[in-house]
């Protein structure tokens, strides 16, 4: 019996592929085709419009799914000079794919027992709390620090009371950057964002030296005022979230499809699923398609959700289950076939509508792309 992952002839004479590109094969997988051009052109698009300000990137969760080096590489490439992680460990993976050149901030903090790490990879914290000053305060004097501070969001960040305290720790050291972050961003009328805005503006000004930073994507489109030195994008690079001025082109960077396993035909009356959640009124052709919540295709999206083949919709048909989904494909006009390939995500299944129908953000289901999804990465 063959046991070498690489034995390509057994004893049969017959020349058999490769077992390992047998049980690898791509096109049995659920596939995310990421657009390493259009992620630079919605980066460029963003820096166009923030004129006064720097364009960073925020590449956290291994770029919202998208893949943290490549995305880290395309951007650099494309000027970017600024990155945003959440976790050490991110940090210290996008210093080995982007060199020493451009600045990593690490948003979640540094802990005492991390300054070693945060030297070796020249990360650059943001402190949220005055024990991470303390931590923050004693790597080289060459590796900047920022202070995040807590504006009204009431989820992290220093506080105004934290203030003298932070005066002691900072005097003969500055910050690199002071930011904040707003709450209700992508609400534009919404009162907390001025509010936010002048209590920002207020500390910033006890801190002359350092730059200032306030704004993630939606920020940005509440104009100049909320730019300051440094703009922080995340969904924005990635072709996402809320609605834009008219003048910001964004494009969708990731394409999400999969194959389908099994086309049949389903009379009426009958039940698909799980729980028997859907019930069929008239006779209708189903197809299961590999993706399931084991994915990140939500399982909220059962029922809801839908699936693009031909630039036609196919919608979800009852539950989603870990590794299959079934959706209506009546509507083609001739059956699809096994390993035709279906879209979840993309130019023809919009990302902030699937999204919608999941319940759920962009940035969610992005994010929550699985293991076991194979990522290209293209122009
Ligand atoms: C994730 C994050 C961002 C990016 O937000 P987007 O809405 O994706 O642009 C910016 N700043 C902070 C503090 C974040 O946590």
């Amino acid at each position: 019996m063959p046991t070498s992952q690489n034995s390509a002839i057994l004893n049969d004479g017959i020349n058999h592929p490769n077992i390992d590109d047998v049980i690898n094969e791509p096109s049995f997988f659920p596939e995310a085709y990421v657009s390493l051009e259009t992620i630079k052109s919605n980066y460029a698009s963003l820096s166009s419009f923030v004129t006064s300000a720097e364009t960073s990137a925020v590449v956290k969760a291994n770029a919202y799914g998208h893949g943290m080096a490549e995305v880290g590489t395309a951007l650099l490439s494309a000027g970017c000079r600024t990155f945003f992680v959440a976790y050490l460990s991110e940090g210290s993976a996008l210093r080995k794919a982007l060199g020493s050149e451009p600045t990593i901030y690490v948003f979640n903090g540094i802990r005492s027992t991390e300054i070693t790490a945060f030297s070796e990879s020249n990360l650059s914290p943001v402190c949220n709390q005055v024990s991470d000053i303390a931590s923050a305060l004693q790597l080289d004097q060459r590796i900047g620090f920022a202070l995040h501070f807590d504006t009204g969001m009431n989820r992290l960040g220093l506080s105004q009371g934290d203030m003298s305290e932070i005066a002691d720790h900072i005097k003969a050291r500055p910050p690199n950057l002071v930011m904040s972050h707003l709450a209700c961003a992508d609400l534009p009328g919404h009162e907390m964002n001025a509010a936010q805005l002048s209590r920002f503006s207020q500390i910033k000004s006890d801190f002359p030296e350092s730059k200032a930073s306030l704004s993630a994507t939606a920020g940005i489109y509440l104009g100049e005022d909320y730019h300051h030195d440094l703009v922080r994008p995340g969904i924005g690079l990635y072709g996402g979230g809320p609605a834009r001025p008219a003048g910001i082109k964004l494009t969708p960077a990731l394409t999400l499809t999969a194959p389908i396993l099994k086309v049949f035909d389903v009379p009426e009356g009958e039940t698909v699923g799980y729980a028997a959640t859907f019930q069929t009124r008239r006779p209708i052709r189903v197809a299961t398609v590999s993706l399931g919540y084991a994915d990140g295709y939500l399982r909220s999206a059962g029922n809801y959700g839908f699936a693009v083949l031909d630039g036609i919709p196919c919608p979800v048909l009852g539950r989603i289950s870990m590794d299959l989904t079934t959706i209506d494909v009546s509507d083609l006009p001739a059956a699809p076939r096994p390993g035709d390939r279906v879209e979840f995500l993309g130019k023809q299944a919009g990302l902030e509508i699937q999204a919608e129908a999941a319940g759920s953000i962009g940035y969610e289901l992005t994010s929550r792309l699985g293991g076991r999804i194979r990522h290209v990465w293209g122009e």
